[in-house]
């Protein structure tokens, strides 16, 4: 069974670590011996809770997320907290900044419009979404409610090398960067993270809010997207996302089973170093990306000729390296390297790459 899975680079829902899928399937339909399933329990009894509660300290302590802080554990994805952010964090003064550096900042950016006074700080689009702006290039305003950023830009491969520095608190989405790097809360008002990118299966959402930002929501704020209601009812206002948050559990302790946070970062910049040196050193493959703003986690590149892109993935197909198109708006190849994704997997990619670009 396991001889047959695919190097599979999907952008997200993505690879998951074959153990935790083991442990998964060996726990599915009887958990710890209670005689049924993680997906048949009560959220509200006692085995579930201990599940909640193991998952959310071990992510508090990998990430070592301060007391200021709470993790909750939502849905509808990082889209929904596009909008929820906003809704609950623009009244401070009715003004929010945003970086536009892709369509997901892009479109978080239209979701804010509709509930305050919302500019563009900077954006990358001039040379479509290849780089991040720099710190001297954003234009914030002063009595701004938050800045907005991506912190990895899933679509076009870039990934902001630094946080940065304004004097307001910061929003970031790090769907499909968070769990690689440490992060420093303290500048954060929220960071959310749809799970499906580098934490679990789709259908669950991790948001990290700093308490003292929560409760001022817009009047007509609905109470799911209150994030004042949702630390009230510790992510149990309703039935949370229970299977995803047992399988972030799992991934967590896999985590802590490779080594922790810093191999893991450790490893990201090495995998990721792995397919660039082709890259950089192939007359073939031109990276998406400039240089000094490259994502470790989604390693966008093309051709030049788009018929060449559509052999290059099937072929890849042909030997189970899988799921290596780009983007459906942006095109060429993207592979995407999470945390899950094994050395094994990048090699085999890099290899085919040189292969290729031989006999193209
Ligand atoms: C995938 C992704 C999203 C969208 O996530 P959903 O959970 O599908 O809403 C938003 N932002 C980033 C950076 C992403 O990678």
């Amino acid at each position: 069974m396991s001889e047959k899975r695919i190097y599979n680079f999907a952008a997200g829902p993505s690879t998951l670590p074959l153990e935790v899928l083991e442990q998964a399937k060996e726990e599915l339909i009887n958990y710890g011996g209670s005689g049924m399933s993680v997906m048949e329990m009560s959220h509200r009894s006692k085995l579930f809770l201990s599940i909640f509660e193991q998952t959310k300290s071990d992510l508090r302590r990998i990430l070592n997320v301060p007391e200021t802080h709470e993790i909750l554990f939502l849905q509808g994805g990082a889209t929904l907290q596009f909008a929820m952010t906003a809704m609950n964090l623009i009244t401070a003064t009715g003004k929010a900044d945003y970086v536009l550096t892709g369509s997901f900042a892009t479109k978080a950016y239209d979701e804010a419009k509709k509930y305050g006074d919302v500019a563009v700080a900077a954006s990358s689009k001039d040379r479509n979404h290849s780089y991040i702006p720099a710190q001297s290039e954003l234009n914030v305003r002063d009595d701004i409610s938050y800045l907005y950023y991506t912190a990895n830009n899933t679509i076009y491969g870039t990934e902001w090398k630094y946080v940065p520095q304004v004097n307001a608190p910061l929003v970031c989405d790090m769907s499909s960067d968070i769990l690689t790097q440490p992060i420093d809360f303290e500048k954060y008002s929220v960071v959310f993270a749809g799970a499906q990118k580098n934490m679990s299966p789709a259908g669950l959402t991790v948001v990290f809010i700093n308490k003292d930002y929560a409760g001022h929501a817009l009047p007509y704020t609905p109470v799911m997207l209150d994030y004042a209601a949702m630390i009230k009812g510790d992510s149990m206002h309703n039935t949370p996302p229970c299977w995803c948050i047992y399988m972030l559990g799992l991934v967590l302790k896999w985590m802590d089973a490779q080594g922790g946070l810093s191999v893991i970062e450790q490893r990201k910049k090495e995998k990721a170093k792995i397919l660039y040196d082709v890259i950089d050193a192939s007359s073939l493959y031109k990276g998406c990306a400039e240089k000094d703003s490259r994502s470790d986690m989604n390693v966008t590149f093309v051709t030049g000729d788009p018929e060449m892109d559509k052999r290059f993935i099937a072929g890849a197909k042909e030997i189970g390296i899988e799921n290596v198109n780009g983007h459906r708006s942006v095109g060429g190849m993207r592979a995407s390297i999470y945390n899950a994704m094994s050395f094994e997997g990048v090699r085999a990619l890099a290899e085919y790459m040189k292969d290729f670009e031989k006999k193209a």
